[in-house]
């Protein structure tokens, strides 16, 4: 683990032995997390919560969308109160379902950007992940790379290596080409993109960096903490791929959007019985010492401006991000489908 990393868990560690408070109230006080996420260091930060709130924190960890049902399958008699998951697509999703409910929270006004928030407050960012052009650093110039528009040119025929629109992140990035250029060009460019894949969509983002890595395809489209995690692996053959493939973060011209960002993020589920205890955990996400940890559990970028970044993480460079608000990714989403099914994007 990194230093940072390590001193981070050093003062939360701290901040639980110094916070202990004396809980002798008969009334046990709770909140039932169901959360996608699975990481040690999320295990300290729910530690730290309980000993500077005495409110205990029951963890249910599963996949994505398996939490989403559960809570909905569970219905009324759902014991969840708040539900951790990635991506704004799937925060949609839930919300659509009616397993959300809003919330009002200064704190959370105040400390994660707006657009990284449902605007009704059905759910808040507490995450981010940028979604990037990853190229061969054998095979590729990169100055021959501009934009997410760029990838479509003929130039890349036979060259891009991405996973299948049936995932979520694809079905965000093209939720987000919808709101910058319009669907009619949203499509043209999803025409072009697919005339130029080098295979069939499939695997998941890790493989499509291999691919690359083993000269399939000289260009993937994938999330920036894929590469962070093949860099930081015991495994030789994982930083092996990692040493042929960098990073490029398009749409970084004077005027331009900015790569497209996402987010990991939670929701107060709406059945909750533990309504204050469910924002009062939001919250504490957002504090200083939470974010940093959260965020670099995951190798994701903290949503709170000005928190720590992860050392390899950094090592990527700064860059700007696509300003639009997160619940466009859902919004959009029926249309992005459909555009990639007419694209032949399988
Ligand atoms: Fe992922």
């Amino acid at each position: 683990m990194h230093r940072l990393a390590t001193g981070l868990l050093l003062a939360l560690m701290a901040a639980l032995l110094l916070g202990i408070p004396v809980v002798s109230s008969a009334q046990v006080r709770e909140v039932n997390v169901y959360s996608s996420r699975h990481y040690d260091t999320d295990d300290q930060i729910y530690a730290a919560f309980t000993a500077q709130t005495g409110i205990r924190v029951n963890l249910i960890e599963g996949g994505e969308d398996e939490l989403i049902e559960r809570i909905r399958s569970e219905g009324a008699n759902s014991p969840a109160d708040v539900l951790i998951t990635v991506d704004a697509g799937r925060l949609w999703r839930a919300q659509q379902a009616g397993l959300l409910q809003p919330i009002t929270s200064p704190t959370l006004e105040a400390r994660i950007p707006a657009n990284l928030r449902d605007p009704e407050g059905y759910w808040v960012g507490l995450s981010k992940r940028a979604r990037v052009i990853m190229y061969s650093t054998e095979r590729v110039n990169p100055a021959d790379l501009s934009t997410y528009e760029a990838l479509a040119d003929p130039q890349w025929r036979g060259k891009i290596i991405v996973r299948s629109s049936s995932h979520v992140y694809n079905q965000s990035l093209m939720s987000s080409m919808i709101e910058a250029i319009g669907p009619d060009a949203t499509e043209r460019w999803a025409r072009g993109l697919v005339a130029n894949f080098a295979r069939r969509p499939q695997g998941a983002d890790t493989d499509q960096l291999k691919a690359v890595a083993a000269g399939e395809g000289d260009i993937a489209i994938t999330n920036t903490y894929y590469l962070a995690r093949l860099t930081k692996s015991d495994n030789s053959e994982d930083r092996a791929v990692a040493a042929r493939v960098a990073p490029f973060f398009p749409n970084q011209g004077p005027g331009d959007r900015g790569a497209h960002v996402n987010i990991s993020g939670g929701g107060v589920v709406a059945t909750s019985r533990n309504r204050d205890n469910a924002v009062a955990f939001l919250e504490f996400l957002t504090s200083d010492i939470a974010q940093a940890v959260f965020a670099q559990g995951s190798n994701e970028y903290p949503a709170v401006p000005g928190t720590p970044l992860d050392p390899v993480l950094a090592s990527f460079g700064s860059f700007r991000e696509d300003a639009v608000n997160a619940a466009r990714y859902g919004a959009n989403s029926p249309l992005a489908l459909t555009i990639m099914d007419r694209a032949g994007w399988r």
